[in-house]
This record gives structure tokens, C-alpha cells and sequence, in this order.
């Protein structure tokens, strides 16, 4: 058995497009990273069926396939990309020090540079009926989603910003919108509950929750429950949003990494620089405001130059390459 521990320049954890946009950029500034993709390779576009928002795609592209070019386009260049799990880490404190890495509890590997980029995952209530329509009606993302319910009735579950959010840009394009928040109170900021009480087809329900989503393959109704009275009513919709909120995949990163206490890492002025050197924070993972994958790959992007003006100082790559920029 070799003892010897595999040195990586740039490790980038997590394979969304944050973490694919960061290795375009790292394997053309010849950092040579290697990808982990975590449990969910190709992350939360693989779950979506149509993305309409990302520019470049004038006809649209499906989240899977999306994903699957994204890998090759940062393959062309030279990423290396691996099937497996970051499970510990340890990063070093000083400029130029190595994190030590473990992968699927076994595989220890060193980094200089580490881009964090494991997204965040969208809760879900739980329910039987909840899961077997999600792709079925069933959704966490409306602006992802929205569209396909034009001039349709559909419903949102929660009460903080998302929700309130959501529910206005649902409202424009859906004929009705009907809001369920369990408490007798939002948790939004009373500028989004205002925009939220002033749109005429928003039908707002305090001390309400889901019983059970109704129809067999894709959403047909809501059965809604009023946790004061007991009272239950059933209405008509074709698509069910949760905007409950999302848990930032961070749970490796704690007690090393400075974390909001929602547990999302925060990152330095406009930069992707962490707390500690040469640790880097891409997409979801450090923005609970925008989350689309546009804006994903655009912090995966600063990243990788954050990586690479980070080990030219250091001294690690001579100096900071043009074919980066171009
Ligand atoms: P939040 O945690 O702020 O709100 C979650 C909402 O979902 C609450 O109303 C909560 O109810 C409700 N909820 C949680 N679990 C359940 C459940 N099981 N059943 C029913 N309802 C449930 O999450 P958000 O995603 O809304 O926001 C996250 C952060 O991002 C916040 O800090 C927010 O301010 C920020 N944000 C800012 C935006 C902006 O500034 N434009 C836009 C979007 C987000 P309860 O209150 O009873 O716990």
C-alpha cells in the first residue's frame, strides 16, 4: 500500500453549476482540479425538467442534458471529474498551508485550494402525496417552473420572503394563487407581506397547511387543513410550490468555515474568499437571495480567478494566465 497522499491544486467539491463554471475556468488557467460531484451528480438542474432562463438556450434546454454539457465542456479542458463524496475536512489557517481532504471516509488527498460548491437543497413537507407529484405539479422553484402554469390556478405553501416572492411572480403569470401559512402570521419582511396583500389573485390563508395533494400522475387539487378549526377544504390547482426554504449543504463545513446561522458560508466583500486561505464559496451554498443557476455560474467563475490570483501569490502557478479571460 502506497503512503503516499495525492496533492491536488484546485479540489472543487460539488457538481451544479457553480462547481462545473468554476472548473471550465480552473482547467483553462491549467490548475488541472479535480471535481467531486457528491451524491447528486449534476445537482439541482438534474431534477428540473425544462430550464428557459439560462441565456444561450433560445428553445430552452432540459436540466439533465444541461448538466451532462456542462461536464464535457469542463472536461474538454482538462477536469478531472470523480464520482464521490467529500465526508471531512480539514483546512489549514495559513497562506499557503494544505486542507486535508477525506473522500467516501476512506481516501485522504490534499488541496492548496479548495472551491466549495455544494448547493443547498429546497425542504419539502414530507408528505406521501407531496413526493410521489414532485415533477408531477409538485415544485420548489417558480421561477424555475411558473410558466408552465400560465393563466392556471395553483398554490404556494409558506410565509417568509421566498413565498411571498414567489407567490407575486406566480401571480402574474397564474390565474389565481392560493397561499398557505400555518402560523396566524408571515415571517416576510412587511414590504414583500404588502406586495403580497395588495395582488388581487393572491388568496391568502393564515393557519392553513397541506392535508393531502390530490391526483394520481400529475397535480389535480389541494385538500387544505385549518390547524385552528380543523376544517378542511379542497380546492382545484394543477401545481403545488413549497417554498418552505432551502438547507444549505454545509453540514462538512461546520465549526472551520464562517457560516451565517442559517448555516449558509459567507463569503468575503464581492469576493468568493471564505475565513480560511486558499478556501473558496461558489453558488447556493453562500446566496440564499438569487439561487439560479445563472447566478450559480457566475460566482463559479469568480471562484476558480480566486483561486488562481490566490496560488500565483503564493507563488503555486507562476502568474495569473490571459486564457482565463478569454
Ligand atoms: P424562511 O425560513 O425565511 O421562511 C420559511 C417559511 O416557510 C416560514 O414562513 C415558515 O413558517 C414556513 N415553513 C417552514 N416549514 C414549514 C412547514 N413544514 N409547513 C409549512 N410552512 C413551513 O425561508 P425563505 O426561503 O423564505 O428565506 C430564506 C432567507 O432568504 C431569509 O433570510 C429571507 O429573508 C431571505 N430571502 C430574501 C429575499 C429578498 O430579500 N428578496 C428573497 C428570498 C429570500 P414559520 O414562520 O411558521 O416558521
Amino acid at each position: 500500500m502506497s503512503d503516499t497522499v495525492e496533492r491536488i491544486k484546485c479540489l472543487i467539491i460539488g457538481s451544479g453549476p457553480a462547481g462545473y463554471t468554476a472548473a471550465i475556468y480552473a482547467s483553462r488557467a491549467d490548475l488541472k482540479p479535480v471535481m467531486y460531484t457528491g451524491m447528486e451528480p449534476g445537482g439541482q438542474l438534474t431534477t428540473t425538467t425544462e430550464v428557459d432562463n439560462f441565456p444561450g438556450y433560445p428553445e430552452g434546454i432540459d436540466g439533465p442534458t444541461m448538466m451532462v454539457q456542462l461536464q464535457q465542456q469542463a472536461e474538454r479542458f482538462g477536469t478531472e471529474v470523480r464520482i464521490g463524496m467529500v465526508t471531512a475536512v480539514e483546512f489549514s489557517d495559513e497562506v499557503g498551508g494544505i486542507h486535508k481532504i477525506t473522500v467516501d471516509n476512506s481516501t485522504q488527498l490534499e488541496a492548496e485550494t479548495v472551491i466549495i460548491s455544494t448547493g443547498a437543497t429546497a425542504k419539502y413537507l414530507g408528505l406521501p402525496s407531496e413526493q410521489r407529484l414532485r415533477g408531477g405539479g409538485v415544485s420548489a422553484c417558480a421561477v424555475c417552473d411558473g410558466f408552465f402554469y400560465k393563466g392556471q390556478d395553483v398554490a404556494i405553501v409558506g410565509g417568509g420572503d421566498t413565498a411571498a416572492e414567489e407567490a407575486t411572480y406566480l401571480a402574474n403569470i397564474c390565474k389565481k394563487v392560493t397561499m398557505l401559512v400555518r402560523r396566524d402570521e408571515m415571517r416576510a419582511s412587511k414590504a414583500m407581506q404588502h406586495r403580497v396583500t395588495s395582488t388581487k389573485n393572491i388568496d391568502l390563508r393564515y393557519n392553513t397547511e397541506v392535508d393531502e395533494v390530490l391526483g394520481d400522475m400529475v397535480v389535480e387539487g389541494l385538500r387544505m387543513k385549518n390547524n385552528q378549526t380543523g376544517e378542511k377544504e379542497t380546492i382545484d390547482i394543477t401545481g403545488l410550490f413549497i417554498a418552505i426554504g432551502h438547507k444549505p449543504n454545509t453540514d462538512i463545513f461546520k465549526d472551520q468555515i464562517t457560516m451565517d446561522d442559517t448555516g449558509y458560508i459567507k463569503t468575503e466583500g464581492k469576493s468568493t474568499k471564505t475565513n480560511k486561505p486558499g478556501v473558496f464559496a461558489s453558488g447556493d451554498v453562500q446566496d440564499k437571495e438569487y439561487r439560479q443557476a445563472v447566478t450559480a455560474a457566475g460566482t463559479g467563475c469568480m471562484a476558480a480567478l480566486d483561486a488562481e490570483r490566490y496560488l500565483a501569490e503564493i507563488g503555486s502557478v507562476e502568474e495569473v494566465t490571459t486564457s482565463t479571460y478569454n
